[in-house]
């Protein structure tokens, strides 16, 4: 039989290596930051068109190439950054494979233009699925600027196997803020479609979260400093205070690279024993230094794990250290000082003259689970709900002549109100529901009983008033009488931004854009404004959660979000009327049995089940 065997031609070689190396936008922009770094850029730009699928360019100031050089850094296991195998014990680079090149250039449209500084002129060179298309010399600034076009333009399947724009680009932003946060001395922008996205000035570690995460990170940061023969320990962690229901700002670094770890998580986690409420993620910034022989160095460019010699040694490390600064900062409360005085809706309207005490009427055809008004729920970050806000801004597009008239009805009206609601509430109720525990009602049915569990009903309930409000119907709205001005980090703004239609189909209308606050100017009418922040960071939580999933539908995980942030809570009491609307509310659902989130919403138990107890 003759030979089979053959050598892959090259274009192929790298299309295969692309599969590796390049699984997204976000994995090229890794590899050109982590170049531009290498060449020992001071400055770098991120251009991005359409979450980088259109384009991904980085410019920086770095030393740039030769003629000869650029040419070559396109070829596979060309690297200028290790000659022998053992430099790869004394690494102090970012890339040392030479393939990153190579594979983006295998599945783009690639246009390099690079200059060293003591030459006059520069290199262009241009290659579309690794074929070299044109080179040419140009005059360019010092450094290089690489753009990549049409990612994946020659693997359809890799195209179309990218998700929508919002996920892209957070991918994108994750990777832009590890390399940012790994390297404060360096000056990133970023660009997205046109709109500066972020701009971070060369600046020290401290600045630098603070720039990237939003200025209320200032006041949530505990120094960590510890120093010992076999690690350097730097960085922060976020008092317990602002842990985070979902995980999110926990980073760790070892000399310099962004690494995930379980392991060390657990450290960390473990220091905060006691002082988190239970569930909660601490946020943290922490920079390992350890000696470079002391890990695996040969991490696979798209891993982050990492191995350590020492293992056990820098897991009781981190948590001592982290332990006693937590203890040292005093971590009490502090105050808010950074609360948005917008937010403060001015209440005190009740001494305006002429304002005369209008007669208090009850609503028979209130009803408690369409507007929110009756329950408190367990205040969530200290800011109780407000009641009286909303019902007068959901009459205030009714009742727009008089709307003076309202604003003094607050204090006096809706007190009183709520009292009743609270107040008339009676444990040993005779109606056909009852509530349990404040957590379940029983209600009794033709043929037994049904136990429902009020929160979950709840949500329910609200998931698919929302899924209806913003699919079906016109999203019905409310007009702020003041606009509210809510700050983010300026990756939530950019996330908000665009999904900023889709919010506005749900309800929401939107005043102003900044770099790192949003002006909103309308609300559903189903939330109140005292919630919205709460709201929308859950909603930005639970989308950075669903980034994995390929069913991903904006409209389904707003409505999700909204009806868990908004479900009456274990813990509510709920009055006759409440507890009769939610059961009426949930068997008209169109899908009663389960939560949005798949959880059973209720039990029955049959007069036959009952019975059998009773006849064993
Ligand atoms: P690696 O980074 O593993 O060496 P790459 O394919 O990413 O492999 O890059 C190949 C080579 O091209 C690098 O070793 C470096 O010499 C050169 N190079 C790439 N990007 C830049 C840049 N922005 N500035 C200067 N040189 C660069
Ligand atoms: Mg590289």
């Amino acid at each position: 039989m003759s030979d089979i065997i053959q050598l892959l031609p090259d274009h192929v070689a790298n299309q295969i290596a692309a599969g590796e190396v390049v699984q997204r936008p976000a994995s090229v922009v890794k590899e050109l930051i982590e170049n531009a770094i290498d060449a020992g850029a001071t400055s770098i730009t991120l251009l991005l068109k359409d979450a980088g699928k259109t384009l991904i360019q980085v410019i920086d100031d770095g030393k740039g190439m030769s003629p000869t050089d650029a040419r070559l850094s396109f070829e596979r296991h060309a690297t200028s950054k290790i000659k022998d195998a053992q430099d790869l014990f004394n690494l102090n680079t970012k890339g040392f494979r030479g393939e990153a090149l190579a594979s983006i250039a295998a599945i783009a449209h690639v246009e390099l233009k690079t200059k060293q500084e003591e030459d006059e002129l520069g290199t262009q060179i241009k290659i579309e699925g690794s074929e070299i298309v044109s080179q040419e010399v140009v005059s360019t600034a010092k450094g290089t600027s690489i753009a990549v076009k049409n990612l994946f333009f020659n693997i359809p399947a890799r195209r179309n196997f990218l998700k929508s724009d919002t996920i892209e680009t957070r991918h994108i932003i994750d990777e832009f803020q590890r390399v940012a946060l790994a390297h404060p001395n360096i000056t990133f922008l970023l660009h997205h479609n046109n709109n500066e996205v972020y701009h971070l000035k060369k600046s020290n570690l401290r600045k630098r979260i603070v720039a990237s995460f939003g200025t209320k990170m200032n006041e949530k940061l505990v120094p960590i400093n510890e120093q010992t023969d076999i690690i350097t320990v730097n960085g922060f962690v976020a008092k317990p205070e602002f842990a985070k229901k979902k995980r999110g700002e926990q980073f760790f670094f070892v000399n310099n690279r962004f690494i995930k770890s379980s392991y060390l998580n657990h450290a960390v986690v473990n220091a905060f024993e006691g002082l988190l409420e239970g569930g909660a993620h601490p946020s943290y910034f922490l920079y390992l230094e350890v000696p470079p022989n002391t890990i695996d160095i040969n991490i696979h460019p798209t891993k982050t794990e990492i191995k350590f010699d020492n293992e056990k040694a820098l897991y009781a490390i981190l948590r001592a250290t982290v332990k006693h600064s937590l203890g040292q900062y005093n971590v009490a409360p502090v105050l808010d000082f950074d609360r948005d005085a917008t937010l403060d809706t001015p209440y005190d309207y009740s001494k305006k003259s002429g304002s005369s005490i209008p007669p208090i009427t009850v609503d028979p055809t209130f009803n408690p689970f369409k507007t929110e008004t009756s329950y408190k729920e367990p205040s969530t970050n200290g800011s109780s709900i407000s009641v009286s806000t909303h019902s007068y801004q959901s009459n205030f597009k009714k009742d727009t002549g008089s709307w003076e008239a309202l604003y003094t009805n607050i204090d006096t009206v809706e007190p009183i109100q709520q009292e009743q609601l609270f107040e008339t509430q009676q444990e040993t109720e005779t109606g056909k529901t009852f509530q349990i525990q404040k957590k379940y009602l029983l209600s009794s049915i033709k043929s037994g009983v049904v136990l429902i569990h009020q929160s979950l009903a709840h949500q329910r309930v609200l998931y698919e008033e929302f899924l209806e409000n913003i699919t079906v119907k016109e999203a019905s709205s409310q007009q702020l009488l003041f606009p509210v001005n809510i700050s983010f980090s300026s990756s939530d703004i950019e996330m908000i931004y665009s999904i900023k239609s889709d919010l506005e189909s749900a309800g929401f209308m939107f005043d102003e854009f900044t770099k790192e606050s949003v002006v909103i100017a309308g609300i559903p009418t189903s939330i109140t404004e005292s919630q919205i922040t709460l709201i929308l960071e859950q909603l930005l939580d639970d989308i950075k959660l669903e980034v994995p999933d390929t069913s991903f539908s904006h409209f389904d995980v707003m409505a999700k979000s909204f009806a868990k942030s908004l479900a009456i809570k274990t813990g509510t009491s709920l009055n006759m009327k409440e507890q009769e609307n939610l059961v009426n509310n949930l068997f008209s659902c169109k899908e009663p049995t389960i939560s949005p989130f798949g959880k059973p919403t209720f039990k029955t138990l049959s007069l036959n089940e009952i019975d059998a107890v009773f006849n064993k």
